[in-house]
């Protein structure tokens, strides 16, 4: 019997050469550090408030109402009402005609969107520009496409007089963005505003990075989850409304950083059909369907803020105005302990620079791991606080050029903040005092 369940052990490789060297994730490693042992927890980016009544109201209305059927698979490439109000929606925002059916796409969340991208875009040999920082999937989903990533870096330029840096300091080099376009490019992923920094790219940032796609006829990639989070009067430019960009762009969005319900994993892709029809092939082959009840409820939810558009009431106006202000708080709490904070444009998310508590971290010189790692692992072990460390962001290169920053995530409660606050006032007290 020993000897038969010896033989019947596998021993062939089972894994599918695609996953190597992408089994490693930072989310999975980080979360449950902060789950271990944070008492304050402003790593991964989540809302720690509910959602707006009206879209957990339509959460429940379409769960308990008459319409059972709302509990049964619905049309594969989007619920209609929700394609129907996204085509108004955003047809309004980039003032053209779109299609419900052939310009918009449903997804598991943006995640899936992104992935969908990839699996229909890249090919084998394709090259994919990635600005960094980056929200840190993008590479290993290029990777498992096939292709490879070409990275450029976000350069910080420090501000003069002292003052605090913004994340609209750090920039592209238009010179070295350009080097990176070839033959071999298929595409570019853009995210703005930016995870982590919380940068808006700016009209003239954006048309220097349409100008290159249309001269080398590249794909972009718009990852727009964060397109209502901009502050200080800000404005959020889709690169789809540039000139030549309609065509080649899919623009990604997310009902759970826009109603602040991100478990709902409700997200979308909007495009031209020529772009969306390659989605759909993949979509339809892999996760085909996501959540009706949580389609209908976001529906529900942009019908209302369409009506609402632009007006005193609408969640998309009240969400970053609070979220401002939380923003203000995070960052007086951060500037007071010397723990210099890059305010954000946009986004959720602040950036900070650690070098003034490496006397509490002491740096491990030639260490593997990056030091702004080891820094957020000790953070969260002996201060209880969780964040998530810039190196992260990063690919090969650059990953131990930008290892003095963490990212703090501040769509959470005041109490949480003016907890975070008291860790930190309680550490710097504990620094200066003999
Ligand atoms: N893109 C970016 C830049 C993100 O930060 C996130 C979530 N952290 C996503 C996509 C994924 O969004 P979703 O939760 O809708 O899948």
């Amino acid at each position: 019997l020993l000897s038969l369940s010896l033989q019947a052990k596998m021993s062939r490789p089972v894994q599918a050469r695609r996953l190597e060297g992408i089994d490693k994730n930072i989310w999975v490693e980080f979360v449950k550090l902060a789950a271990t042992y944070s008492t304050v927890n402003l790593g991964q980016g989540f809302p720690d408030f509910p959602p707006p009544d009206f879209l957990k109201e339509a959460f429940v209305r379409a769960l308990s109402g008459e319409n059972h059927m709302l509990h049964q698979y619905t049309r594969a490439f989007g619920h209609p009402p929700l394609v129907k109000i996204l085509a108004q929606f955003f047809g309004k925002l980039l003032g053209r005609d779109l299609d419900p059916m052939t310009n918009v796409m449903v997804t598991v969340g943006a995640y899936q969107a992104l992935f969908c991208c990839f699996q229909a875009f890249v090919d084998e040999g394709d090259e994919v520009i990635i600005i960094e920082p980056f929200f840190d999937c993008y590479e290993p989903m290029v990777k498992m496409a096939g292709g490879t990533s070409v990275f450029v870096p976000l350069r910080p330029i420090a501000p003069k007089d002292g003052k605090l840096m913004s994340s609209a300091d750090w920039q592209l080099d238009p010179a070295e963005l350009a080097s990176k376009f070839s033959e071999r490019t298929k595409a570019i992923i853009l995210n703005s505003p930016n995870n982590p920094l919380g940068k808006v790219f700016s009209r003239g940032e954006l048309e220097l990075i349409a100008d290159l796609c249309v001269k080398h006829d590249v794909l972009c990639i718009s990852d727009e989850v964060y397109e209502w989070l901009v502050y200080d009067g800000k404005e959020h430019i889709r690169i789809a409304s540039l000139r030549g960009m309609w065509d080649r762009t899919v623009i990604i969005g997310s009902a759970g950083k826009t109603f602040s319900a991100t478990g709902w994993k409700v997200g979308w892709t909007v495009g031209p059909n020529r772009l969306l029809q390659h989605l759909r092939t993949v979509h339809q082959n892999s996760a085909y369907h996501c959540a009706t009840v949580a389609q209908e409820a976001v529906a529900h939810g942009f019908q209302r803020e369409f009506e609402l558009y632009g007006k005193p009431d609408s969640y998309l106006v009240q969400l970053p105005k609070e979220l401002q202000q939380k923003r203000d708080w995070l960052v007086q709490s951060l500037d007071a302990v010397g723990m210099k904070p890059i305010i954000p444009e946009g986004t959720y998310f602040l950036v900070a620079d650690i070098s003034e508590f490496k006397s509490d971290v002491p740096d491990v010189p030639d260490s593997d791991e990056p030091y702004d790692s080891r820094f957020a692992k000790w953070m969260v072990k002996n201060k209880g606080l969780a964040a998530i460390p810039l190196s992260a962001f990063y690919c090969g290169a650059h990953k131990n050029n930008y290892n003095h920053f963490i990212r703090f995530c501040f769509a959470k409660e005041e109490a949480t903040l003016k907890a975070a606050n008291d860790i930190l006032q309680k550490w710097k007290q504990e620094k200066t005092s003999p």
